[in-house]
């Protein structure tokens, strides 16, 4: 849920964040390309009135210099909202009619060069904040020639009113905008994480005791691929935890056996004076202790071969051939106990594989053994290794009592033993080798049949170049 959670609110801050920073700065754009067009307007209006005033100004005083008539410029400057006052000043700025406290700023003599220039500006009239166009114009007062400044302050109280307008309209409007676009956007987000929230809602019903798969009917097409290989995870998830348990009980099952066998031989020699059967118990619990310790060797070699694929750094250049003799060689006294001829026939060259030593030398022990286990007492086992379909092959063949083909099959899954057999086992001994041939990724074949007597295990390695 946190993760969702914040990848909302990323989507938030992705989204938001710059959709209010691009609103911003384009309700100020409008808002100063609004203000200055309003602005301009109400200068240029403002010009107007002081240029009617100047055509006034000329005709009322073309022989002497005298207000102007007070009627005339109240009509003039009548307006609705706004106060209006009036200047006439001389060629320097000196005041001469009208109201003396229009404020004067002269002109800069650059912008004077300039025709469209307009020489407006903002100033306050009793504290009444106005603004103040100032026109020169020529004009001959008994026949002098001379430069007067008409002068018209305007209060600005209808500018402000069309201000607060502009502001209105262009905040409300953008407001909706932003409004909308965080419904709009929630809803995309909401919508879009639906997915997510669905998978997350079923995922966290699910338990390693609950592994059941996730109906596909109603999941989101966005996700139906996810959820497809995630039912496929759990299928196996829980078949390798179905398999686990079983590993468990049947090894369970597996040590109960020779135990209860040592505890019932304690109990005999227990409830005896004997000493020649408390021996004969000792010798019993001796061989089923050894029996047990046989089981738990396997059972721990069983889980180290159970780890992942070996990498291939981690595998050694090895030559087969020494490496099969000298394995070979160490299970000789047991080939012995039974009079077994136990050699090797196989090329006498190096014959060089990817091999980890250890886990190698746990699977070819274990093919002997089994070899010796399920061969009669003076037979034969021929260990070999040679090139075969380009391939490195070890043969582990023995003269014994076979496997029936329906078990062929079965002979490599943890704890399955053969109904033919008699000698001591666990069942482990060909998962071991199995596992570790896949590690090595390695294939066996067996071949064992009624018409050749025994039974003959083929490994194929993938050969390397020499050493
Ligand atoms: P275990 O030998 O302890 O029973 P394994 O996993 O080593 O367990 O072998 C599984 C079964 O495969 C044996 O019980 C036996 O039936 C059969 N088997 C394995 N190797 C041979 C062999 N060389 N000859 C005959 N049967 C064999």
């Amino acid at each position: 849920m946190k993760n969702v959670l914040s990848t909302r609110k990323l989507i938030f801050q992705w989204i938001l964040i710059p959709l209010v920073v691009i609103i911003l700065i384009d309700s100020s754009f409008l808002f100063y390309q609004g203000d200055k067009l309003r602005q301009e307007t109400f200068d240029k209006d403002l010009a107007e009135t002081a240029k009617t005033l100047a055509v006034i100004f000329k005709k009322t005083s073309s022989k002497k210099i005298r207000d102007i008539d007070p009627n005339t410029i109240s009509l003039l400057l009548s307006e609705p909202h706004d106060e209006m006052f009036y200047a006439i000043r001389d060629s320097k700025g000196q005041f001469m009619f009208g109201n003396p406290k229009v404020p004067y700023q002269e002109a800069d003599a650059e912008n004077l060069a300039d025709k469209d220039f307009l020489n407006v500006f903002s100033d306050e009239i009793d504290g009444k904040g106005v603004r103040v166009v100032s026109i020169p114009i020529e004009h001959a007062i008994r026949n002098k020639i001379a430069t007067y400044h008409i002068q018209l302050a305007e209060t600005r109280l209808q500018r402000e009113e069309i201000q607060r307008q502009i502001i209105f309209w262009i905040i409300i409007p953008q407001l909706i905008l932003l409004v909308s676009a965080m419904i709009l956007v929630r809803f995309a987000i909401t919508r879009g994480l639906s997915p997510i929230l669905f998978l997350n809602e079923k995922i966290s019903s699910l338990s390693y005791k609950n592994l059941s798969p996730i109906d596909l009917q109603g999941v989101p097409k966005e996700v139906d691929r996810l959820v497809g290989s995630l039912n496929n995870l759990m299928q196996e998830l829980n078949l390798s935890i179905q398999s686990q348990n079983r590993f468990v009980s049947d090894a369970a099952h597996q040590l109960r056996t020779p135990l209860a066998g040592i505890l019932a031989q304690i109990e005999l020699a227990l409830d005896t004076q004997e000493a020649s059967e408390i021996q004969t118990r000792l010798k019993n619990i001796n061989e089923s202790s050894k029996r047990l310790i046989h089981i738990i060797n396997q059972l721990l070699s069983l889980s180290k071969s159970q780890s992942p694929a070996l990498q291939h750094s981690e595998l050694e250049p090895l030559d087969l051939v020494t490496f099969t003799k000298k394995v070979t060689s160490t299970l000789l006294p047991d080939a012995d106990l039974k009079y077994i001829d136990l050699g090797y026939e196989g090329s006498e060259e190096a014959l060089n594989i990817m091999a980890d030593e250890a886990r190698l030398y746990d699977l070819i022990h274990n093919l002997i053994d089994n070899a010796i286990k399920y061969t009669a007492d003076h037979g034969k086992i021929t260990l070999a290794v040679d090139l075969k379909d380009s391939k490195v092959r070890l043969t582990v063949e023995d003269n014994g009592i076979g496997i029936p083909e329906e078990d062929q099959t079965m002979i490599y899954e943890r704890f399955y033993r053969g109904d033919n057999v008699n000698a001591a086992g666990a069942g482990v001994g060909l998962a071991i080798v199995k596992e570790i041939a896949d590690l090595h990724n390695a294939r066996i074949e067996i071949d064992s049949r009624q018409d050749k007597k025994g039974t003959r295990f083929y490994v194929y390695f993938d050969a390397i170049a020499p050493k």
